[in-house]
């Protein structure tokens, strides 16, 4: 069987949502194609027994105007402003993140505040020459003391390779400008507002959040999709990608077990670039296949546990600094809106794990990755299991693209082949191997519709 639309999209999340939305807005026929049983991709919200579970905690966030305005034409009255509460579990206590020179020093003692200013001015006056790697960008801008204090453990674990293995772009998409002197400034209240725009994202103190989690927006936008006659077919896996003279001829799509071929005149990708790249059809030579199997994927996993209780922390999210425990982070999404956990009396978090597909941890049964979460739980927060009323598991394969050091080189010779197929127009945070946010995901699906709705319509 062969289905047709003028634009096929392969990925129902934020990207390919987003570019049906603009492309059917713009009478363009559009089917977009999502593996998993519900949309928004890493951005999804998964109900669960009265409570709404937000993987990841996704902050509605963004400079861009009209990316702005288009979460506010469609959220409406059902976004609302939030306080960021977050902290930091370290040494056995909390300390407020973004840290504050009182609770770091509360930390720390004397001695190590000390040390940790003195290397802090050591590294801006012998910084690392050249920067290549995440650690010598934090060891410049923060001193190697805080640096490996506060951030190098915590880094490894959630990325999975030595500081010393990652690239220093990293430290760029992630941290953007943020550095100790504006940390130390806010943290004694001398840079009470920004001027140079929106905060960095690790210091803004709110941000917005839909009353039911991020996956509202998904949905809303799915609506106006369908209403214009376009398609998002979910349990559709793009399993082949078949090229005929140098385009793209059709997609081979696994829907609940049966094959498809999907027709278009233009396609979108927005899967892994690791993956289209090996599911080409033909291949592409060994150069750029080799590139493509050399990109790095951190997966992750969010075990939500159900409690019965009506607090259990007041933070939206707690980092975790601790070795004795495999959870990287808590979310408490009842505190990122009232509106997740349907009963007051109940809390619902997400304890949160990184890990590769090939670790123990990601093929435990989900019995198993409960009775874990509940045991972590206990030994931080002293909550016992028999408080804990239900569990669930979400596994969210290729969460981070990793940044190695060559994964510039191998998405550059992956680029450049995939520049040379006209009808392929591949974007998104996999979809470019970028460490990209909800916003710019969206920004990107515009722009690229942009550039191809004047080629379709004329
Ligand atoms: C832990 C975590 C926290 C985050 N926090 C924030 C935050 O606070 N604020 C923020 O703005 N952003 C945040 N993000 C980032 C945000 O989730 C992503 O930027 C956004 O989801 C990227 O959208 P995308 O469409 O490019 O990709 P994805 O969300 O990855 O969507 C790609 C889609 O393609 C589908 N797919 C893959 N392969 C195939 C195939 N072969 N066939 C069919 N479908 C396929 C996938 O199932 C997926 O649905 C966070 C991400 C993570 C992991």
């Amino acid at each position: 069987m062969r289905d047709s639309a003028e634009v096929a999209v392969i990925g129902g999340g934020p990207a390919g949502i987003t570019a049906a939305y603009k492309l059917s807005e713009n009478g363009i026929n559009t089917t977009v194609l999502e593996r998993d049983p519900v949309i928004g991709g890493l951005s999804k919200t998964v109900f669960h027994n009265g409570c709404y579970i937000d993987p990841g905690g996704h902050r509605f966030l963004t400079d861009n105007q009209d990316i702005r305005q288009l979460w506010e034409r469609l959220l409406d009255a059902e976004m609302a402003e939030c306080k960021r509460n977050s902290s930091i579990f370290f040494n056995g206590r909390l300390l407020d993140y973004p840290l504050n020179v009182r609770n770091s020093v509360a930390a720390l003692g004397t001695g190590d505040i000390l040390s940790a200013i003195a290397s802090y001015f050591f590294s801006h006056v012998f910084p690392i020459k050249p920067v290549i790697t995440f650690e010598h960008l934090m060891s410049n801008r923060f001193g190697k003391k805080l640096y490996e204090t506060f951030f190098k453990e915590y880094t490894e674990r959630v990325i999975g390779l030595p500081c010393s293995e990652i690239s220093a772009d990293w430290a760029t998409d992630r941290i953007q400008d943020f550095s100790m002197g504006n940390a130390l400034k806010h943290a004694v209240g001398i840079k009470k507002s920004d001027k140079d725009g929106i905060k960095t994202r690790t210091q803004v103190k709110a941000f917005h959040y839909p009353a039911y989690g991020p996956g509202t927006l998904w949905d809303k936008m799915a609506v106006h999709i369908k209403k214009r006659k376009s398609l998002i077919i979910n349990n559709a896996e793009v399993v082949r990608v078949h090229l005929n003279d140098g385009e793209v001829d059709f997609l081979e799509v696994n829907i609940e077990g049966n094959k498809t071929e999907i027709k278009g005149r233009h396609y979108l990708n927005t899967m892994p670039l690791r993956e289209l790249i090996l599911r080409l059809l033909p291949l592409p030579d060994d150069e750029v296949a080799s590139a493509a199997h050399k990109l790095k994927y951190r997966d992750f996993i969010t075990v939500a546990l159900i409690i019965r209780k009506i607090l259990v922390f007041d933070e939206q999210w707690i980092y975790i600094n601790n070795p004795s425990v495999k959870v990287c982070r808590l979310q408490n999404y009842k505190n990122w809106s009232a509106s997740m956990v349907d009963d007051e009396n109940k809390t619902c978090l997400g304890i949160e794990y990184f890990c590769f597909q090939s670790d123990e941890i990601w093929n435990l049964p989900d019995k198993d990755l409960i009775e874990l979460a509940k045991r972590e739980l206990f030994l931080l927060f002293k909550i016992n299991s028999e408080d804990v009323e239900d569990g669930t598991v979400i596994r969210m394969p290729q969460a981070y693209p990793v940044y190695d050091l060559k994964y510039e080189d191998n998405v550059s010779i992956i680029m450049k082949y995939l520049n040379n197929i006209s009808n392929l127009h591949t974007m998104g945070r996999n979809g470019l191997h970028k460490y990209i946010n909800m916003d710019h995901a969206m920004d990107m699906a515009i722009k690229v519709c942009n550039k191809i709705i004047p080629l379709i319509q004329k």
